[in-house]
This record gives structure tokens, C-alpha cells and sequence, in this order.
């Protein structure tokens, strides 16, 4: 056989099943949006942390740090079993970097096991051509990358030039869909690289958004003239992200207070590696009980809750579930007093600041 062939062959096997996968993952995610209209009893998507460690330092980040132990992977596989439970349909592994756990493909198997669809965030410094093989055959759906820059800085590490090789690995080798996520706003040097960024992306077949961020302070600056260009550009270069239908990135972009019902504590769950619910991961410590003990009733209590965060939010994730009932139960009740944290680093509580670029 030669080597030419050999390629093409290669080749043609990672097409057919990458179209395999997204065509499996894309009717279980269209089920899983009729469910979660039909009955807002159940989460629909979760963030999970098996580690709060990072193997880099990006100085805006409030969601790592460099000593944690990875959670046992009987304590996550629990935790998946309670969440399955419950209903859920989308489990995000996220961190710190997912990838430095020594167990997450066992944690990945067992999401899909229990019938729900797995995703992860990572920074991808360390894929690699096996890596990614093997993330395939634990049947991984979804992997997002944040970029920061195209060459890295003070700031950030993650940059296109640091990580375009795992780009090129990720197009050529992986099943699961990628998508590349740029960033725009406080604390970005030069807008023009997001762009770069999202044609790199879009150029290697993967797909592509831009998330927003802003001052320590938390507050909504509207961007630039130029800024909002490529905002607007690379949304439209976003075809196949569900995120284009997000009026509120369009506001955030603008400056503007958002009008929605966030749902978190109930159809959106931050679990952080404690194993405590918390409404999500700029707001750790609401209602920071144990998931164990996390009833139903609580979570129908948080759905009616009214977040005071939720104006000025920036956390994208949590807005794209809110499309699903904004429409419906106007929420009336006010947060419950917080629960005292367990007295560990880990613990403390994190109030809404600069957004992590990729959450
Ligand atoms: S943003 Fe991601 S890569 Fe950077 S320190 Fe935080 S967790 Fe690590
Ligand atoms: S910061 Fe945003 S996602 Fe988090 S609780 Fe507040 S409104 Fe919800």
C-alpha cells in the first residue's frame, strides 16, 4: 500500500466517523431541547470540575490553582449517577484543565453510559495525536478551546501561536465537534487577533465564537466601532453555534443590561470539585449545598428565584439555557442566605468579577 493511500484512507475513516458522531450527538441534543420544553423538572446542562488545577496561570482567571488533587473517580462517577438522576441531558467538564485529572476518559465513558451528552473546556495545551484518539474512543462530543491572542503574553498563554499545531491535530484526528472560542473587550490588546482567530478556526473546518469580557468591576462597557464589527463578523462566521441566537451577547456587546430569567441552581448546575451546587462559577457559595442533598424542591426554588447578578451577566452558557424559559414562569423569589463554606482554599467564595474567557 503506499503511503499516499494510506493518508486518504486515514483520512476518509476519521470523516466518516466525525459525520457519525455529529449526526448521533445532533438528534440527542434536538431530543434533548424538546425535553427541556415539555418539562422544566430537570437540568439541562452541567458544569463539573474533576480538578481545580491549571497547568497554566491566566492572570484574569478566578478558577484554578496550581496544588489541587484531582476528585477520586468513584466520587465523580457518584456524582454523575445523582446528576443522571435528576435528568440531566449535557454534562461540561471543565476545570482548572480537565485533561491533568488521570482518570477523565473513565469519567467521560460513564456520562455517555448514563445516556447524557459530554463535553469539555480545556486550554488543549496538552492534546496530543493520542490524546485526542483516545478522547474519540471514550466517545467525547464536544471540546471548546478559548484563544486569547495570536502570540502569548502576560495575560495569556493561550495564543494561536502556541496553539495552532493542536488545531491542526484536532482537525485531522478528532470525532467530537471543536469549537474555538476568541474573546473581545477589557484587558485585550488587539481586537484584530479574535478575528484572526475565528478564520484560523473556520479555515481548519472547526467552529468558531467570540465571548466578551470585561473590567474587575463587573460592568458592561459597550465595545468599540471596530470591536463591534468583528464581534458582529465572526457571529456570522458561527453557523453551526447555537450561540448565534443569543440576543444577549449582541446587548453585552453593546453595553447593555440584559432582560432574561437565569436558571441556574435548577436548569443550569455548577457542581465544583467539593461536589457542592453553586449557581454558577462566578457566583460560588449560592446555595453551596451538597448535590447529595440537592432536592428537588430546591432546585424548583431556584428556577423561581430572581438572580440579582443576572442583569449585568456575563456567563454565556448559563444565557443559552435561559432561552429555553425566559419565555415562561416569571421567577419572585428572593435568594435564600448562603451556606457557610467548608473552611478549605478552594472554598472561598467567588463574587462576579472578570469573567474567565471561556465559560
Ligand atoms: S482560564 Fe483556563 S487555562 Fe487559564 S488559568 Fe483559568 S482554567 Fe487555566
Ligand atoms: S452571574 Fe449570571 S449565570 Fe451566574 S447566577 Fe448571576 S445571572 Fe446567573
Amino acid at each position: 500500500m503506499s503511503q499516499g493511500y494510506g493518508k486518504s484512507h486515514a483520512s476518509v475513516k476519521v470523516w466518516f466517523w466525525r459525520a457519525e458522531r455529529f449526526l448521533h450527538t445532533r438528534m440527542r441534543e434536538l431530543r434533548a431541547i424538546a425535553k427541556a420544553l415539555v418539562s422544566t423538572k430537570h437540568p439541562f446542562l452541567v458544569h463539573i470540575i474533576p480538578t481545580r488545577r491549571c497547568n497554566l496561570a491566566c492572570t484574569y482567571c478566578n478558577e484554578f490553582d496550581d496544588f489541587s488533587q484531582p476528585v477520586a473517580v468513584e466520587e465523580m462517577k457518584n456524582r454523575l449517577d445523582l446528576l443522571a438522576d435528576m435528568g440531566t441531558s449535557i454534562i461540561t467538564i471543565s476545570g482548572g484543565e480537565p485533561l491533568l485529572h488521570p482518570e477523565l476518559d473513565e469519567i467521560i465513558r460513564h456520562i455517555r453510559r448514563r445516556g447524557m451528552i459530554a463535553g469539555m473546556i480545556t486550554n488543549g495545551f496538552l492534546l496530543t495525536e493520542e490524546r485526542i484518539e483516545q478522547l474519540n474512543q471514550a466517545g467525547l462530543e464536544h471540546l471548546q478551546i478559548s484563544i486569547d491572542n495570536t502570540m502569548p503574553d502576560d495575560v495569556s498563554k493561550k495564543s494561536l501561536k502556541t496553539l495552532d499545531q493542536k488545531l491542526n491535530l484536532l482537525a485531522k484526528h478528532a470525532y467530537f465537534q471543536v469549537n474555538i472560542n476568541s474573546v473581545l473587550g477589557s484587558g485585550v490588546k488587539d481586537p484584530e487577533d479574535a478575528l484572526k482567530i475565528a478564520h484560523r478556526a473556520v479555515a481548519l473546518g472547526l467552529t468558531s465564537t467570540v465571548g466578551i469580557i470585561h473590567d474587575h468591576d463587573g460592568q458592561l462597557k459597550p465595545l468599540g466601532p471596530r470591536e463591534i464589527e468583528i464581534f458582529e463578523e465572526i457571529m456570522t462566521l458561527s453557523k453551526r453555534s447555537f450561540s448565534r441566537f443569543n440576543e444577549f451577547q449582541h446587548n453585552v456587546a453593546r453595553g447593555k443590561e440584559h432582560n432574561w430569567r437565569c436558571r441556574s441552581g435548577s436548569r443550569y448546575l455548577y457542581i465544583c470539585e467539593d461536589g457542592l451546587v453553586h449557581w454558577c462559577s462566578q457566583q460560588r457559595g449560592y446555595p453551596g449545598i451538597s448535590l447529595a442533598q440537592y432536592t428537588p424542591e430546591m432546585r424548583r426554588r431556584e428556577y423561581s428565584t430572581k438572580k440579582f447578578c443576572a442583569p449585568r451577566c456575563t456567563v454565556s452558557c448559563v444565557q443559552q439555557v435561559g432561552i429555553l424559559d425566559n419565555w415562561r414562569d416569571p421567577q419572585n423569589l428572593k435568594p435564600l442566605p448562603m451556606v457557610p463554606p467548608p473552611a478549605t482554599p478552594q472554598a472561598e467564595l467567588v463574587q462576579i468579577g472578570h469573567v474567565r474567557s471561556d465559560s
